[in-house]
């Protein structure tokens, strides 16, 4: 059973109520949680708000940086486990869970070379003046992330917002809090001083919603989905409280017709089937030009039936899906596409000795997919990929823009400045250029457009979200 971390206490839910933890790749409970209360989250909120007054406010940026650095140092000391603890509670394999681990280490030590780098300015004014623009903190910044990268999305959330001086709260996924709490005892053995970190588990109709609501905060930075973007955004907007969110993508991939296939083909299937699908920047859709698209998708379709789902320990492409909603919600997209005749080239396979009560799903590549289908325009966070056709550079373009979504894309072509002209044109907040990096580059500002969301993270503009600025007007004649 794990505690909560509110201030510098472990507490249980105020209630005593828990919640199971469930392993997705076996469906069996291996832990429990405790199931947070609006009024945990109030405690929290007052723990983070004292913080501000107390020793994590009285540091400087310099001390704030090492701080992060000694947290970066100690999630790399204990990589191992809590690369096994992420993979059990989210099913993922563990080269992958691994990977996350690194990329959480990596945050904090990026962040922690920025916490004194993000400088104010002075600023020309009137004869007699001298006027200052400061960066400061914003107070207290709640943080509500989603199960498909537990470990690398506090990171990306909360290195920033502590980095910058911040007070913080985090709500974690119902369905994997497990690393956060872990995560939350060795920043706290690396020196993390009291409130400036606090751990709210618990439902997010419960917990989520008090925390978004909450006229304690001063920002609330969300990732998950549209649906509930939209809720946190309402809730928020009643007490004037900034908000970042990261929401769903529907990513195309822009394949033309002088591509450079054999790198393309292993980096387009990755993109989707990482994290068995479950990556809002996966590589869902596949548009080709007309005059390689029978070739080219025969290519996609021979490495997509290699893909193979297991368990961590089998260490396969990818594992599970997060729990039995998420899985009737892709078997029914697959099952709905099926229904309606739309063809499928090639499907990947669970290995045999997966356990049966593991919720996995096939991978399945469609092809092609009708342009108004809801496999072509809606997310589906699972391995289905759609192909689709196009004729041209500007067909190409149109396509790439025709969803609500605009996280990420990538234009896959030898002709130079085709690949500005359709990178310039296409709507997304990151465009890969014959590469792909769903997820990677910590140094790398991201977030959507459209209905991807607003606000930025990663790299230094993350550092600009979670500060403000004062500006100091002085008359000195
Ligand atoms: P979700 O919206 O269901 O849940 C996300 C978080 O919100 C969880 O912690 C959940 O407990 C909490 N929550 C749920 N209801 C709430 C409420 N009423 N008020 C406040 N909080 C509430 O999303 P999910 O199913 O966990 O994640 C999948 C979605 O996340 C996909 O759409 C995916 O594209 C998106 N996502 C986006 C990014 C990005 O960076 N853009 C990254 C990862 C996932």
């Amino acid at each position: 059973m794990k505690k909560m971390l509110i201030g510098s206490q472990w507490v249980n839910a105020k209630d005593g109520r828990t919640l199971e933890v469930v392993a997705p790749s076996d469906g069996q409970v291996f832990d429990h949680i405790s199931r947070g209360t609006a009024q945990d989250v109030d405690s929290a909120v007052a723990a983070a708000r004292a913080a501000l007054c107390g020793a994590w406010g009285a540091l400087n940026a310099t001390e704030r940086g090492r701080i992060m650095m000694a947290i970066s140092q100690n999630v790399l000391s204990h990589e191992e486990e809590l690369a096994q603890l992420e993979a059990r509670d989210t099913g993922k394999p563990l080269t992958t869970a691994r990977n996350d681990i690194k990329v959480l280490a990596r945050y904090f030590e990026f962040y922690a070379g920025g916490a004194d780098k993000l400088h104010g300015e002075t600023i020309p004014f009137l004869n007699g003046y001298q006027v200052s623009m400061l960066r400061e903190p914003l107070g207290v910044t709640a943080h509500i992330i989603p199960w498909n990268y537990p470990a690398q999305m506090l990171g990306r959330t909360l290195a920033p917002a502590l980095a910058m001086g911040n007070a913080t709260v985090l709500k974690p996924a119902e369905d994997t809090s497990l690393s956060a709490l872990r995560f939350a005892e060795l920043a706290l053995q690396a020196g993390l001083p009291t409130g400036a970190l606090n751990i709210v588990t618990g439902l997010g109709e419960e917990v989520g919603a008090a925390l978004a609501a909450h006229p304690g905060i001063d920002l609330i930075s969300f990732t998950g989905s549209n649906e509930v973007g939209t809720l946190v955004q309402q809730a928020a907007a009643k007490n004037a409280v900034k908000c970042v969110l990261e929401l769903g993508g529907k990513s195309p991939q822009i394949v033309f017709e002088d591509v450079d296939m054999e790198r393309a083909v292993p980096i387009i299937v990755r993109a989707i089937v990482q994290n068995a699908g479950q990556t809002c920047t996966a590589g869902s859709r596949l548009l080709v030009q007309k005059s390689i698209y029978e070739n080219f998708v025969q290519r996609v379709a021979l490495e997509f039936a290699k893909v193979r789902a297991g368990t961590p320990e089998m260490d396969l492409d990818c594992g599970p899906l997060m729990n039995p909603a998420q899985l009737q919600r892709v078997q029914s997209y697959i099952h709905q596409a099926r229904e309606q005749g739309i063809p499928v080239i090639a499907e990947g396979q669970i290995a045999e000795a997966a356990p049966r009560k593991g919720y996995f799903v096939q991978p399945v590549f469609f092809v092609p997919v009708p342009r108004d289908s809801a496999l072509a325009n809606e997310e589906v966070f699972g391995p289905v990929l759609a192909a689709m056709p196009f004729d041209d550079e500007a067909d190409a373009i149109a396509l790439a823009n025709g969803t609500d979504y605009g996280l990420l894309a990538a234009v896959w072509t030898e002709n130079a400045g085709r690949l500005q002209r359709v990178a310039k044109a296409v709507k997304a907040g990151q465009v890969f250029m014959n590469c792909y990096g769903a997820g990677g580059g910590v140094e790398l500002p991201f977030g959507g457009t459209k209905r991807s969301g607003h606000g930025r993270e990663k790299g230094f503009l993350a550092l600009e979200e979670v500060s403000t600025t004062k500006t100091l007007v002085h008359y000195h004649g």
